[in-house]
């Protein structure tokens, strides 16, 4: 760590003021977690789960690109992993420069993102060093956490819900200068206040998730569950299912998770939720080939019912796309309704639509969450109405290792990455509501599997 660097973290853990921060000079440079441009054809003709974040993410020492107007620089105590990084650095389903290429012809300040490294991390807890022209409701000092929508709101379409921008982006992903760096550049319409009764670490895993859960399943823009609502939610104890789940508990609906394991259905329970269906226990096959086995699907439906007392549920919390979307559309009641954030194992979906238009279903599509919800899923997460998943932490050093394990579906919940926290734990300012609810915030990383 730079001297600067080391007096920044300093600074901010003897919770100095703007005008200290303020004063500090900031350094020309800070680490960063990278993909290079040169490496897209690494693993050229590998199957996608032999691709490996270990050999594609880089630790570089990167320039800060100049503050624009609307930004701020933030330094990052802590970042997650989010899914969109194992993309990025398996290069798939395309390389993510092909998104920094195209901005780069929008204008002179979105030039600065063509490089030809991309900072990866769209989440991430710290403290605003400086902000740029035009930044009024934010200074330096302030401690954050950030959401990865970014939007310039210069078209029509964003003004009733910026996820309909045309120029609508995820930072980190289809933006440079993430997360997973010891200094973030981000627009201040993504700052959020930090949690105070969680730690760094803690607060940094919920931004992307807890938002796109939030949208998902609760928003009008999603499924806009209610109370009594079924709700099958896959990869119930995972990055989006984590929160899933809880948002469907507290809003008086019943969910359903489905699961890989025995101590992710322990995990489940322990969130409150007694349905949890172990897929791999219960060994269901929904393809035989390159065809459907509906029989595997009828026999996942009949399950569901047995844990609903007969009923179907009205909503399905689907990402996990074309292994499971067949049945997601089957099992889904009457006017039920199919919301999907994701295809991770496959976006050629398959599905036999007459279980569709007969029962008069619909399939929603939603994608991450306009300020506006992910301002109110964070309120939940400050009130201790939603809790963090945090499983276990990485250094900085070892984000490809992090990443790693989220490809292969290792992690529980969410992996956090300390980029200037010196240690975890550090970050707390409301202890006493940390207290009344320590156990649902440490649940992950007593009951994630630690490898
Ligand atoms: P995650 O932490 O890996 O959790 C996903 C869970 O899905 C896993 O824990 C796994 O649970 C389950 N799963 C994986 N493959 C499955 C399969 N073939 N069949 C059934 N279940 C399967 O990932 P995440 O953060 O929740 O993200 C999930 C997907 O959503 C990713 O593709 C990600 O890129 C996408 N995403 C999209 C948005 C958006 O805004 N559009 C936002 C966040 C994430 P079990 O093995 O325990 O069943």
């Amino acid at each position: 760590m730079s001297t600067t660097m080391k007096e920044i973290v300093e600074a901010i853990e003897a919770r100095a003021g703007a005008d200290v921060i303020q004063g500090l000079e900031l350094p020309k440079t800070c680490r960063a977690v990278t993909t290079h441009k040169a490496d897209v054809e690494m693993f050229a003709g590998m199957p996608s789960a032999q691709k490996d974040p270990r050999k594609s993410l880089h630790i570089d020492e990167v320039p800060l690109p100049a503050l624009g107007p609307g930004e701020a620089y933030v330094a990052v105590m802590a970042s997650a992993i989010n899914f969109n990084t194992v993309w990025t650095s398996i290069f798939e389903p395309l390389p993510t420069f092909a998104f920094l290429e195209r901005n780069g012809k929008r204008s002179e300040l979105w030039k600065r993102h063509d490089l030809p490294y991309h900072i990866v991390g769209s989440d991430a807890s710290g403290v605003v060093l400086r902000v740029g022209p035009g930044v009024s409701k934010w200074k330096p000092g302030d401690r954050v956490v950030i959401h990865c929508n970014d939007v310039d709101l210069e078209e029509p379409e964003g003004h009733d819900d910026a996820m309909l921008d045309p120029n609508q982006m995820i930072w980190g992903f289809e933006t440079n200068f993430g997360g997973l760096a010891e200094i973030a550049t981000v627009k201040s319409n993504q700052l959020m206040p930090k949690p105070e009764h969680l730690t760094w670490e803690e607060a940094a895993c919920n931004g992307l998730v807890n938002s796109t859960a939030y949208r998902q399943l609760v928003s009008k823009n999603g499924a806009g569950m209610k109370q009594g609502d079924n709700v099958l939610i896959w990869g119930a104890s995972g990055g989006l299912g984590g929160y899933a789940t809880q948002y469907a508990l507290n809003g008086g609906a019943f969910p359903v998770g489905v699961v890989s394991s025995e101590h992710r259905v322990e995990i489940v329970r322990a969130l409150g939720c007694p349905r949890v269906i172990d897929r791999r226990a219960e060994g269901y096959q929904f393809w035989e080939g390159d065809k459907i086995h509906w029989k595997e699907i009828r026999r996942f439906g009949k399950k569901i019912r047995e844990l609903t007392g007969g009923e179907d549920p009205d909503i399905v919390y689907e990402h996990p796309g074309r292994q499971t979307f067949a049945a997601s559309v089957f099992v889904a009641r009457r006017g039920g309704v199919i919301v999907t954030c994701a295809s991770t194992s496959g976006y050629e979906h398959v599905y036999d639509n007459r279980y569709l238009w007969m029962h008069l279903k619909r399939i929603i599509g939603s994608h991450f969450a306009n300020y506006r919800e992910a301002w109110e899923a964070n309120r939940l997460i400050c009130k201790g109405a939603i809790h963090p998943t945090l499983s276990r932490s990485f250094p900085l050093e070892q984000t490809g290792e992090a990443a790693w394990q989220v490809h292969q579906n290792l992690h529980d919940g969410k992996i956090g990455v300390l980029c200037l926290a010196p240690s975890e734990g550090l970050g707390v300012l409301n202890s006493e509501l940390r207290e009344r609810y320590i156990d649902r915030i440490e649940l992950y990383k007593r009951l994630g599997a630690v490898r």
